[in-house]
């Protein structure tokens, strides 16, 4: 059943948030889940399902993860006043003001987003963007906007609107504490845990860590989310629950649609002459110099683009990934994904590896003494420009040289990405390679899943 949006553009309403936490407490999501519920009493319909932006992670002011939340509605009346009041004043009692968090909201009332605010989307996922030009953003589409504390959560209130998020996307289940709860320690059973992943992976992915044998679906901090569980289909995510056996009496739960899993920071090829600071990307280039091991057992090594531009990259211990950078040699081909680490006084600026993809790997070589023609034995160097002579039947060759042998590459050509328990929110995993959604996602025409939301009590 599709859902009639044609209606007059002042009845949607696009409503983003950002910035409402501090590391101290407050969580952007919970008051999500707190509007939503106000929405939701209203009846007001929901055209899409609440959207969870990650944006660059890169950037260095962030909380946690640089979350940002849209939702997109369809209200009865055509004044949306008392909706936007409700929302601005939750968001000043519920953020963090004055402790780290600098909140922002805006509200597009129309069924189209422009493009410019789409293109604010595309360069917040990976550049950084200033607090004036969201400003100007907003002004110019008389966009109805709010912000708190230094401003700057105004950058992700739009760029969370302008993310339509309708080619590859993933789920994400959260259920939250009820207050009295939050502070204590989540309890769930990890046999549980593990037969969600069984039975629903990879439907669910990145609940549970085999190799270090982790639960991850539980968030470690003061904030009111009690759990999180990520996948590819609402209905699954819903079912997950009664899998997950939860006895704490929770306050409700809420579907989002998220770039989260999709790699979407790092689409752009970057090239090396030209990145900034905390910028995210990709760029295809060559390894010019070793890898070298240094302390903590992070690896180093400097690529070249094709415009033969140099940069140090370096992978980093936890993500699992040094092995396979240890082994790679200059000459081969790669394609990385990065983030820019800001230069010191005792560095330049070094791109922060988060996968590999080896694409041609170099012909290496070591260089032996020849073999002697008739015992075919290694000869030995009769010292520079004098030849070699074999041990064993002391035949003595002035004319023979060292030999090239080929040395083989025990490293495959292929994809590595960071184990699981170093994945960033935004972090592609491994089996989503390939299996990316591509069904556009329109928003308006899609019936959402029944039960995406619910609030207990
Ligand atoms: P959480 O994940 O727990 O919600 P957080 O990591 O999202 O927290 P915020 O408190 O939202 O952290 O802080 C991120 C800040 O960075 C916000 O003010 C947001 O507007 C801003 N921001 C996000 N992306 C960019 C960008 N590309 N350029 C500049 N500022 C950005």
């Amino acid at each position: 059943m599709l859902v009639n949006t044609d209606t007059n553009d002042n009845n949607i309403l696009h409503i983003g948030f950002d910035d409402t936490d501090s590391t101290l407490g407050k969580c952007t999501t919970h008051l999500a889940f707190k509007i939503t519920s106000y929405l939701y009493k209203k009846n007001v319909k929901f055209l899409d399902y609440p959207l969870l932006i990650r944006l660059n992670p890169n950037i260095p002011w962030k909380t946690r993860g640089n979350g940002a939340v849209c939702l997109r509605i369809m209200t009865k009346a055509n004044n949306n006043e008392n909706i936007i009041d409700f929302i601005k004043n939750e968001l000043e009692k519920n953020s963090e003001i004055g402790k780290g968090a600098n909140p922002g909201l805006v509200c597009l009332q129309s069924k189209e987003i422009p493009d410019e605010i789409k293109q604010f989307h595309r360069l917040a996922m990976f550049d950084i963007l200033s607090k004036q030009k969201a400003t100007k953003l907003a002004q110019k589409y008389n966009l109805k906007y709010f912000s708190f504390g230094n401003g700057q959560g105004l950058v992700g209130a739009i760029a969370a609107i302008g993310c339509l998020l309708n080619s590859d996307h993933t789920f994400e289940i959260l259920t939250y504490r009820k207050f009295e709860n939050c502070g204590t320690l989540r309890i769930i059973d990890p046999v549980n845990v593990i037969r969600l992943h069984n039975t629903t992976f990879p439907s669910t992915f990145n609940s549970y860590d085999y190799i270090h044998k982790r639960v991850l679906i539980l968030p470690h901090g003061p904030d009111p989310v009690f759990c999180g569980i990520r996948g590819e289909d609402p209905q699954v995510l819903h079912n997950s629950l009664k899998i997950l056996e939860i006895k704490e009496d929770l306050a409700g739960y809420m579907i989002y649609r998220s770039n989260q899993g999709t790699g979407m920071h790092l689409q752009n090829e970057l090239k090396l002459s030209m990145i900034k600071s905390f910028t995210s990307g990709y760029v295809n280039c060559v390894i010019v110099t070793n890898p070298q091991i240094i302390q903590g057992g992070h690896v180093l090594f400097t690529v070249e683009d094709q415009l033969k531009n140099m940069c140090l990259a370096v992978v980093y211990e936890p993500t699992g990934l040094t092995k396979i950078a240890s082994q790679l040699h200059t000459g081969d081909q790669i394609e990385i994904g990065f983030g820019v680490r800001k230069a010191t006084s005792k560095h330049s600026k070094v791109l922060n590896i988060e996968y590999i993809f080896i694409q041609q790997l170099a012909q290496i070589y070591n260089t032996v003494n020849p073999v002697c023609i008739n015992c075919n034995k290694r000869m030995k160097s009769e010292g520079k420009n004098k030849g070699y002579q074999c041990k064993k039947c002391k035949i003595i060759d002035k004319n023979c040289k060292k030999v090239l042998l080929i040395k083989t590459r025990f490293l495959k050509k292929g994809l590595y990405v960071p184990t699981l328990k170093a994945h960033r929110h935004l972090t592609k995993p491994f089996h989503r390679y390939g299996k990316e959604k591509t069904k556009f996602f329109e928003f308006g025409n899609v019936e959402l899943y029944p039960k995406w939301f619910e609030r207990f009590g």
